[in-house]
């Protein structure tokens, strides 16, 4: 860290160099490899972290984030490649960051990046990063907010946020997005029993994917159907619709739905909200991280076996003990 030390003084030593101002700036242009250099940053967690997050700070809270999610095969991949080419033709900067939650390495400019992105990894307008959190303490709440600032920062009017694996990621993503898309599809399993418990509520906007298929049209009505038995508290209709993603149809569809979304969340002041209730989740896993590493360098010490000992001796109870490991690690 710059400035070096601990405690309150290396807190505060978070001034960008003039070499990393000179980066921001760059990025800022949509300079990629200017914007694949701080995501690096971000996504490593090396020293200078703190500074990154200073100097990206003034200058994020202008995309739209949208998260897509969905049961693996739906066609999540081939959605955002469509979203991907639909944003494009319509001159907009546009931010991929897709998340696994089932792998441990984390890719810059990755071969596999150009793969699944085809004609757009060329693009400079457009720009892709794959990210694994396994392994990341926090997982998607500490990792993907940090990559999120960076392409915002880059000037990415819409960011999507892809998850590749399977696990607690979906419902994750949601948390970070300001619109999310549900998707489905006819023929796995009946396409509304099939998704996950918990991930049809969350939706924002939902697509009946694969509608060149039989069966589209009863994911459709039955859709349609669930939503009409229940109120939605929050005024916003849910839209429900069809895509063939793999020839394009029905993508400016989609784009012209989420597009009214966020006139929606803007006018209402929704986004606002979700946007503080997603900072007050970053700071508390920040903060949690920080109890937890200063734990950590607490190991060496005899401040917990001491604990330990009276706490097995009954001299305390362990919420107790709780309370003087907290009066050890901080303030700091
Ligand atoms: P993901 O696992 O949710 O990311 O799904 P993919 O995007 O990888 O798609 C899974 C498979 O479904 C691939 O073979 C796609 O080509 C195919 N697919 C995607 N969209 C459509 C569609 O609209 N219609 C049909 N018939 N196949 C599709």
């Amino acid at each position: 860290m710059a400035g070096g030390g601990s405690g309150p003084a290396a807190r505060r030593a978070t001034e960008p160099g003039p070499e990393l101002a000179d980066l921001v700036d760059r990025a800022r242009r949509g300079e990629q490899r200017a914007v694949g250099r701080l995501l690096s940053m971000v996504e490593n967690a090396g020293p200078r972290l703190r500074e990154v997050a200073a100097a990206l700070a003034p200058h994020t809270g202008y995309a739209h984030v949208v998260g897509v999610t969905g049961a693996p095969g739906v066609g999540k991949s081939t959605s955002v490649s469509a979203l991907v080419g639909a944003l494009r033709a319509a001159g907009r900067r546009v931010g991929v960051l897709a998340v696994d939650p089932s792998s441990p390495f984390s890719g810059g400019a990755l071969l596999g990046d150009r793969v699944r992105m085809g004609e757009h990894s060329t693009d400079a307008g457009v720009f892709i990063r794959s990210m694994a959190t396994r392994g990341h303490l926090g997982g998607l709440a500490w990792a993907t907010p940090q990559a999120l600032r960076v392409l915002d920062a880059a000037g990415c009017d819409v960011v999507l946020v892809e998850t590749v694996g399977v696990g607690q990621s979906e419902i994750d993503v949601v948390s970070l997005a300001d619109s999310t898309v549900v998707l489905l599809a006819p023929g796995m399993g009946d396409g509304i029993q099939a998704a996950k418990a918990g991930i049809l509520e969350v939706a924002d906007v939902f697509v009946v994917n694969k509608a060149d298929r039989p069966g589209a049209a009863r994911t459709v009505r039955d859709l349609t159907y669930m939503m009409s038995l229940g109120q939605n508290a929050s005024g916003w209709t849910r839209p429900v619709v069809r895509t063939v993603a793999s020839r394009g149809e029905g993508v400016d569809d989609l784009v012209a739905a989420l597009d009214a979304h966020r006139r929606w969340l803007d006018a209402g002041g929704e986004r606002h909200r979700r946007r503080l209730a997603r900072a007050e989740a970053e700071i508390e896993a920040i903060t949690l991280e920080q109890v937890r590493g200063r734990i950590a360098a607490l190991r060496g010490s005899a401040t917990l076996p001491d604990l330990a000992k009276r706490v097995v001796a009954g001299e305390l109870d362990p919420y107790r003990a709780a309370d003087e490991l907290m009066d050890a690690v901080g303030p700091s």
